[in-house]
């Protein structure tokens, strides 16, 4: 396959910022996406079926899983989440990077199905932050946000399978951290070559 895009991994707490600072980014940077994954949480006030995500019933997600329709899936916070395998393989054979917003377990199936995606995990500065974060996006019910807090702690404790780290605390610079990695891995040697196979013909002829 060539001109294949990379695929990236990107996890955190619920409340840390990665909708955020991806957001943000891929603004300011060609030839990525985020993937739109499907779920069967209910649609936030200010959410876009289709563009934040794929909001489906729970007979609709099962049915999906039945078909293989998922290229990952996982159950967070008591409702599904999941990757549909055609959208990012059309991506990636276009050439587009493309970015998973998803939690650990999903990040772990992932990895076993394709070891090259590079990985990405987001911290914040602390848990009073992470609880400040949660309250001032004013998005979910207070019992949600409990629930969130208390799940916290098990997303945060599988920081270190993941190839990146981000500290997410003055935006900005976490912005640009975040997309120093997307830069750095486009000018690897195997990316490059094949993108410049001809300026390397010409130079070495
Ligand atoms: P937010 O992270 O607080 O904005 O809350 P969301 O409801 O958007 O996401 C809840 C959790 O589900 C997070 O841990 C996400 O990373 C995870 N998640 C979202 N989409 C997917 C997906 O397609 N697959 C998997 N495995 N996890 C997902
Ligand atoms: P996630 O997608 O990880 O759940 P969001 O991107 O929805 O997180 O961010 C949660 C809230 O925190 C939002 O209201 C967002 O504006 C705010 N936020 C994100 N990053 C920062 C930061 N560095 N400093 C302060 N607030 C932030
Ligand atoms: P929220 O409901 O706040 O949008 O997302 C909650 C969590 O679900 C986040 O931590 C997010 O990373 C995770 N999540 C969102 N989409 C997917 C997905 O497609 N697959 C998996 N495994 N997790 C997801």
């Amino acid at each position: 396959m060539t001109n294949s895009g990379t695929l990236y991994i990107v996890s955190a707490p619920s409340g840390a910022g990665k909708t955020s600072l991806l957001k943000a980014m891929i603004t300011d940077t060609d030839g990525v996406r985020i993937s739109v994954s499907h779920t069967t949480r209910q649609q936030r006030a200010g959410e876009v079926d289709g563009q934040d995500y794929h909001f489906v019933a729970v007979a609709e997600f099962q049915q999906m899983i039945s078909d293989g329709a998922f290229l990952e899936y996982a159950q967070v916070f008591d409702n599904y989440y999941g990757t549909s395998r055609q959208s990012v393989q059309q991506q990636l054979d276009e050439g587009i990077d493309v970015i998973l917003e998803i939690d650990w377990q999903g990040a772990r199936q992932i990895r076993q199905l394709m070891p090259k995606a590079r990985s990405i995990f987001i911290l914040p500065p602390s848990r009073e932050a992470l609880a400040e974060r949660l309250q001032g996006r004013g998005q979910d019910d207070q019992s949600v946000i409990e629930r969130r807090m208390a799940a916290a702690k098990e997303e945060m404790s599988h920081f270190n399978e993941y190839d990146y780290l981000l500290i997410n605390d003055d935006f900005d610079v976490a912005k640009q951290e975040l997309a120093a990695i997307f830069i750095a891995e486009r000018q690897m040697m195997a990316s490059q070559t094949q993108r410049h196979e001809q300026l390397i013909n010409n130079l070495l002829a």
